[in-house]
């Protein structure tokens, strides 16, 4: 079974500097690719290979020396990359591959072999980079796998390092009506179960929301380009970042709890589509948690072997009574609670939602798909 291991890294300042330039590369690399076989495709209809992109490498490297700086392997991680990009494209209709920005909040290259660790004395050795200082909190056993270096925009270096400890992942539980758990996610509350509980957004998270308001209006005053506009830069993103691990926290215990006390998880698709053109802030970070939190409950499920039921949004989860099968046409989405003229049921709107949620799951013919079948990508970096 595969597990991710994240540790914090304290490099020097010449080591800053290299590792730097290791991201810059790898992002160059990746979006130099990506017009490739954009291009490729519009002039010839040409389908370039990860092996067609890295044969491009070394022209690449002449024409600029400084990636020859660079862990080559590193560079030719960026093109697996961008390849698994496309075939997530591909086959789970993920959105077309964006270039990558400098501006992204979390930069980072992958080191896929040749590195060492050194849990005693807390250093990792990184080809063309050399020992860095690293606090190694747990030891792990187990094939090391790739690592992957990032840097948040506060600054703070981490490595993560994905280690197989070669045994098989367990064979999912048998599931059944009790004991599945529907989950409706939504703004009013973060979750509702199908068990009628309630779980409600953190309070933490408002009061940051407001902060980060402020804090966004203060750089948007400040003079472009100034000092005390690169100061407040740095504070919006501290409380950028201070607000995606209480989040993470938040989802990590939630997550581990449901998949504890189920053997089977249904959850509605998120409407990827939909959640790019969001622009309002509360929506838009919502859009984020959910996405990060059905992508622990994913892993989870498969790690303590359970199973992940997906149902597609095409399903009218609010408007159905559980009860008897009535569709309330005329259900807007301010009414919180409604009664089924037909049998007389008195409904919670979210929680008749999860109930639902848990049904269709049940019934084979609405599932999209099934953690046990279509396997995401192990849980390197989750998405702030
Ligand atoms: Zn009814």
């Amino acid at each position: 079974m595969l597990q991710a291991y994240k540790y914090r890294m304290y490099p020097n300042r010449a080591q800053v500097a290299s590792l730097m330039q290791h991201i810059h590369a790898c992002r160059f690399v990746y979006n130099y690719s990506l017009e490739q076989k954009i291009r490729a495709y519009e002039q010839d209809g040409r389908k370039l290979s990860c092996y067609d992109l890295n044969n491009r490498l070394p022209a690449l490297k002449e024409e600029h020396p400084w990636l020859k700086e660079v862990n080559s392997q590193s560079l030719q991680s960026a093109n697996k990359n961008l390849d698994n990009a496309f075939t997530r494209f591909f086959r789970e209709k993920k959105g077309f591959p964006k270039f990558k920005s400098k501006k992204n909040p979390v930069q980072s290259f992958q080191v896929p072999q040749h590195y060492h660790v050194d849990f005693e004395r807390n250093r990792i050795k990184l080809p063309k980079l050399g020992e860095i200082k690293t606090v190694f909190h747990r030891t792990f056993t187990g094939k090391m796998k790739y690592a992957t270096v990032s840097v948040t925009s506060t600054g703070k270096w981490f490595v993560s390092i994905l280690v197989d400890d070669g045994k098989p992942e367990p064979e999912p539980a048998p599931f059944s009506l009790d004991t599945t758990l529907g989950i409706d996610v939504g703004l009013t509350d973060f979750a509702t179960l199908s068990t009628g509980e309630k779980v409600e957004n953190p309070r933490f998270l408002k009061k940051s929301l407001q902060r980060l308001k402020v804090l966004q209006r203060r750089v948007s005053r400040k003079k472009k380009g100034s000092k005390n506009q690169q100061k407040a830069i740095q504070r919006l993103a501290r409380c950028h970042e201070k607000i995606a691990n209480q989040r993470n926290d938040f989802l990590h215990k939630l997550s581990f709890r449901v998949v504890s006390e189920n053997q089977a998880i249904a959850v509605e698709s998120l409407n990827v589509a939909g959640m790019q053109k969001n622009h309002c802030l509360a929506q838009a970070i919502g859009d984020v948690s959910w996405s990060t939190f059905f992508t622990i409950l994913e892993y989870k499920c498969r790690r303590y072997g359970k199973t992940l039921l997906k149902i597609g949004r095409f399903d009218p989860s609010s408007k159905i009574c559980h009860g008897c099968g009535y569709i309330n046409q005329d259900l807007k989405l301010s009414d919180r609670e409604w009664t089924c003229p037909d049998c007389g049921t008195h409904h919670d709107r979210d929680i008749n939602a999860a109930i639902n949620i848990k049904k269709f799951a049940l019934q084979e013919q609405n599932l999209v798909g099934v953690s046990g079948v279509e396997r995401a990508a192990e849980p390197v970096d989750l998405p702030r």
